[in-house]
């Protein structure tokens, strides 16, 4: 019923970040390999997603913005993880709780799309429509309904950053997907989508790191580490562009920070920070990871052997490719 709606929303959509987030695992749980995502003032006003993905069926677009439906669920393992994460079902229900919304979907072996308006939780409009195959979702006016909540809305601007840093984390994470970002009508950054992370990176930050990119990789038993690290005559002054994945999730770590930055030491200037990104593929059975999607910190068992693996390998590349 709209009332639990609009309550069971508060949970998920915290706002535009949250919605954005929400659509996009929608589009990569679809296999998607192309998604764009638009946003205005800062996503408050007008998010857009759409992608190339499986679509939804004519008969199962009304269901899949009720609540609790969900067409992940397909083995007790999954069913472990829904109820410990929560919410699974519940993303498009709560956001058409709370906006205006707008979804045109096509499976590609249905020869018409099919469009659905949604207002406050109530289906305004519903009826066929030629479309590409795949799904495109607009949502319009979050909060429109609740005040209460409009009156607490982070500002555009915080929202929109954050909204880049989960596009820029998600291109660098998957760059066989290809990422476009609109923020106010300015494309941000279109990543190639062929695989390249080398390519990638520079679709994000900018073409001058071409030539300042080194390739790095090293590996043990339980851990292997590639990616791109940048000379140090080409930093940044904070820690943003210091990306890690560690199987291929985002993390933040201090010890991997100092890791990283201890080995630049004497080459970098004071206050300047590398760019790097880089991915970590460990065992699982070294690590703990919290379970929650959101949550960006990990544990290795062993601090000591991680430190130095990935401080030793950074050291001895820096030494081979810069004067
Ligand atoms: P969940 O993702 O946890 O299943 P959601 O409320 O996010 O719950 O989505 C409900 C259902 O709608 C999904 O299970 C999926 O079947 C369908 N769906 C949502 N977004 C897309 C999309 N972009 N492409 C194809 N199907 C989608
Ligand atoms: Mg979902």
């Amino acid at each position: 019923d709209l009332t639990i709606n609009k309550i069971a929303a508060g949970e998920v959509v915290e706002g535009p970040y949250s919605v954005v987030k929400e659509l996009i695992e929608n589009a990569i749980d679809a296999n998607a390999t192309n998604i764009t995502v638009e946003i205005k003032e800062g996503g408050q006003k007008y998010i857009r997603v759409s992608d190339n993905g499986k679509g939804i069926h004519e008969e199962d677009v009304e269901l899949a913005f009720t609540r609790h439906a969900t067409s992940k669920i397909q083995s007790l393992e999954d069913l472990a993880s829904i109820i410990s994460l929560g919410f699974r079902g519940e993303a498009l229900a709560s956001i058409a709780a709370v906006s205006q919304i707008q979804i045109i979907t096509k499976p590609r072996e249905q020869p018409y799309g099919i469009s659905l308006d949604i207002v406050g939780g109530k289906v305004v409009n519903k009826q066929q429509v030629g479309s590409p195959d795949g799904t495109t979702i607009e949502v319009k006016n979050i909060f429109f309904n609740t005040p209460a909540r409009l009156k607490f809305m982070k500002s555009s601007q915080a929202e929109a950053t954050k909204i880049g840093e989960i596009m820029s984390r998600l291109a660098l994470s998957q760059p066989n997907i290809t990422l476009k970002y609109i923020n106010n009508n300015n494309i941000m950054f279109t990543s190639p989508g062929n695989n390249n992370l080398e390519q990638t990176i520079v679709s994000i930050l900018d073409k001058d790191l071409f030539k300042n990119l080194i390739y790095i990789e090293n590996s043990t038993n339980d851990i292997k580490l590639y990616g791109y690290i940048s000379q140090p005559t080409y930093v940044r002054g904070n820690r943003n562009f210091e990306i890690i994945f560690v199987n291929g999730r985002f993390i933040k770590s201090k010890l991997l920070y100092k890791a990283i930055e201890t080995a630049y030491k004497e080459k970098l200037p004071i206050n300047k920070f590398p760019v790097c990104v880089l991915n970590i593929d460990i065992n699982p059975n070294i690590i703990d990871v919290n379970i929650h999607p959101s949550k960006t910190e990990i544990k290795f068992h062993d601090e000591e052997i991680i430190y130095s693996f990935i401080y030793k390998t950074i050291l001895a590349n820096l030494a081979k490719h810069t004067k």
